[in-house]
């Protein structure tokens, strides 16, 4: 016990609302998955809890059983009983919880945007924890995400503890903050939290409406550690314009909150395997890459007589975050500097989405525009390696996966200095940074003369400086952004708070 505590092999349970591949919405999918793969490689015990979806790609999961164990959990006064399944997914033990309750909860055939989503999600918080319980687990860290399983940081120090639960520090890691999951206060008595002991400004009571609770908030008060997606996001939050409401709390606990750049899945994004390609390459041989743009160009109808023409890809959700009136404008700025431009994204707000409809016919059947108003993964791997530069320019990013992806392949990315762009994406003219960082041109100013800059002064590198385009695409795909770093820092942050805790005598 009072040995140094480094090295040894930590016991971490993530519960989520999403792992990739099998049940898989956005990032916080893809963080779940990338972060337990690379904390089991060191040699930690790492398994996880989801709730058991009825629209999960159950091809993804090895070994699905039904456990023999009758698990009950508390839901609005009374137990109802859960069978628990587990499986193999990408190699991590996974279990999943399918509640016996009349609302059929993850029988949606959705994994969110129900009108009950704050009871199913605390009932799931709930039950999650009474496995963890009743299993007898003894884990060393109980890591939740995102509103959706905050629940777990005060039902675990107001209920779960106290039972004997009590071996876990709790880290929650918010992916957005965007996302709080409010709702009237009263509804947290469901899962069995106390409305009178929390609803209170110091602990899960919303920072603009009191009569509503708040989980963010409760999982930032309630965890030992709290963290977000990237350095840059993580100073943006604590500021009023950034935080969403919750920049007093987070500076309130600013000691136990650190920003943490995402990886991305090395082997899934890689240019020299990638089966959706048409050639494979890689930064030694980039013959491919060039062979992949003529397809592209090819296969959406564009000119490919000019092999020197750049190609500017956009891949991301139409949402006002991702800068949708940048992309609009991109879109002809490209055309009028002698580009072509490549978009692949969908909107859930339709307005948007009719928008970008109407610009689309507005350049269908044009040789250097194409706009792809679609979900298409396949086609998201053939534009990361067809495209010379890949635009990003985000209002607001948490962390951003697109221009990790796009350097792999080659793209080289023009972002908004925002959040994680802010920490991967760094200006090749920015004489501030050391020079082997640089691998990219940014903006600040989140208007048309930022944009314009900065994808002018690449297109003029990329016209006039052929080598030098070159180098700086090989840099840029030798550029490590797997989970390994990212995963090294989540296991020191572990173990500090193990430690603290068994100096402490708290567990
Ligand atoms: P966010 O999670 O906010 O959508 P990220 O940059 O973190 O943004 O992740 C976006 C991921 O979704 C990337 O892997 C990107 O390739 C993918 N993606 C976004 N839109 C599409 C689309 N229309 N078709 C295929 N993949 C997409």
């Amino acid at each position: 016990l009072t040995s140094s505590p480094k090295r040894s092999r930590l016991h971490v349970i993530h519960i989520a609302a999403e792992m990739a591949p099998v049940a898989k919405v956005g990032g916080l999918g893809d963080v779940v998955s990338g972060l337990s793969r690379a904390l089991q490689k060191k040699g930690h015990l790492v398994e996880i809890v989801l709730p058991k979806y009825d629209c999960m790609q159950y091809d993804r999961i090895r070994d699905l059983r039904v456990l023999d164990m009758e698990l009950e959990s508390y839901f609005d006064g009374r137990l109802f009983r859960n069978k628990v399944w587990v499986g193999t997914v990408e190699g991590l033990p996974v279990y999943f919880i399918e509640p016996h309750h009349p609302s059929k909860f993850f029988w949606r055939g959705t994994v969110y945007g129900e009108h009950d989503d704050f009871r199913r999600f605390s009932y799931f918080s709930r039950a999650a924890l009474e496995l963890l319980l009743q299993a007898g687990k003894k884990p060393d860290i109980i890591h939740c995400h995102d509103w959706q399983t905050a629940f777990v940081a005060p039902l675990y120090w107001d209920l779960y503890a106290p039972k004997g639960l009590n071996s876990a520090r709790i880290c929650f890691t918010c992916h957005n903050f965007e996302y709080q999951g409010t709702a009237p206060a009263s509804e947290m008595a469901s899962c069995g939290l106390d409305v009178h002991h929390l609803n209170r400004p110091d602990r899960m009571q919303d920072n603009s409406a009191h009569d509503r609770v708040n989980p963010v908030k409760g999982a930032i008060v309630f965890s030992n550690i709290v963290t977000t997606v990237s350095p840059t996001y993580a100073q943006e939050v604590r500021t009023s314009e950034g935080g969403r409401g919750l920049h007093s709390t987070l500076n309130s606990h600013s000691k136990k909150f650190i920003g943490i750049l995402n990886g991305i899945d090395t082997d899934a994004w890689d240019p020299a395997t990638d089966v959706y390609l048409k050639s494979q390459f890689n930064a030694n041989d980039l013959q491919g890459k060039a062979e992949n743009k003529e397809a592209l160009r090819k296969h959406l109808g564009l000119s490919y007589a000019d092999t020197r023409r750049p190609l500017v890809g956009c891949i991301a959700r139409l949402v006002p975050q991702k800068g949708i009136h940048l992309i609009r404008h991109a879109i002809y700025r490209t055309l009028e500097l002698g580009g072509q431009f490549v978009l692949l994204g969908s909107s859930p707000v339709p307005h948007i989405q009719v928008e970008f409809e109407g610009i689309a016919n507005h350049f269908k059947g044009d040789d250097h525009i194409r706009l792809i108003l679609k979900y298409d993964e396949s086609l998201s791997h053939s534009i990361y390696a067809a495209s010379d530069m890949f635009l990003i320019p985000s209002m607001f990013e948490p962390c951003g996966l697109t221009q990790m992806i796009a350097m792999r392949y080659g793209s080289i990315p023009i972002a908004r200095k925002t959040g994680g762009l802010n920490d991967s994406v760094f200006d090749v003219d920015d004489d501030t940074i050391p020079l082997q960082f640089r691998n990219g041109y940014t903006f600040l100013n989140p208007d048309e003369q930022g944009l314009n800059g900065a994808l002018e002064r690449a297109f003029n590198h990329y016209k006039t400086n052929k080598e030098s385009w070159q180098k700086l695409v090989k840099k840029d795909m030798n550029i490590d952004f797997s989970w390994e770093s990212s995963a090294l820092q989540y296991e020191e942050i572990y173990e500090k708070s193990v430690a603290r805790a068994r100096a402490t005598s708290l567990v």
